[in-house]
């Protein structure tokens, strides 16, 4: 008898399912070039962290920072922002990525930020004409 699995809302088995997972992954990692350059893993990406932060001379690299020290961005604070999103075909190289503040980061003009204009809202980071102050 043929071992059987629940996949999805169907009973298929498990020599099938595992064949589907793999057409839906080719398919899925054409049409969303970002599933395989996503972040490296959380050890990796740490080391990373790191090395353009010093690379960046602990500073914020955005715009409304260009006055600020060196060592003036603490490593804990570092947004490390890829300059060509990953959903856009950038990827995890040194030269695709900088650091930046929490604020200069939430005011890159990104559709990856969303989320974060609100919170910073919230937070009194940004002024309610958050809109003038995007950057590229
Ligand atoms: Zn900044």
């Amino acid at each position: 008898m043929e071992r059987q699995g629940w996949v999805g809302l169907g009973l298929v088995s498990l020599g099938e399912a595992k064949q589907d997972k793999t057409r839906k992954f080719m398919l899925s990692s054409k049409r969303y070039p970002q599933w395989r350059s996503r972040r490296p893993p959380r050890d990796i990406w740490q080391q990373n962290r790191k090395r353009i932060w010093n690379r960046d001379q602990q500073r914020c690299q955005g715009p409304y920072c260009q006055d600020k020290p060196k060592g003036s961005l603490l490593l804990k604070q570092a947004h490390i922002d890829h300059i060509i999103e990953l959903s856009l075909g950038g990827t995890n190289a040194d030269s695709n990525l900088r650091a930046l503040c929490r604020r200069c980061h939430t005011l890159r003009i990104s559709h990856a930020h969303r989320g974060m204009i609100r919170a910073a809202l919230n937070r009194g980071e940004i002024p309610s004409d958050w809109r003038s102050l995007l950057w590229k």
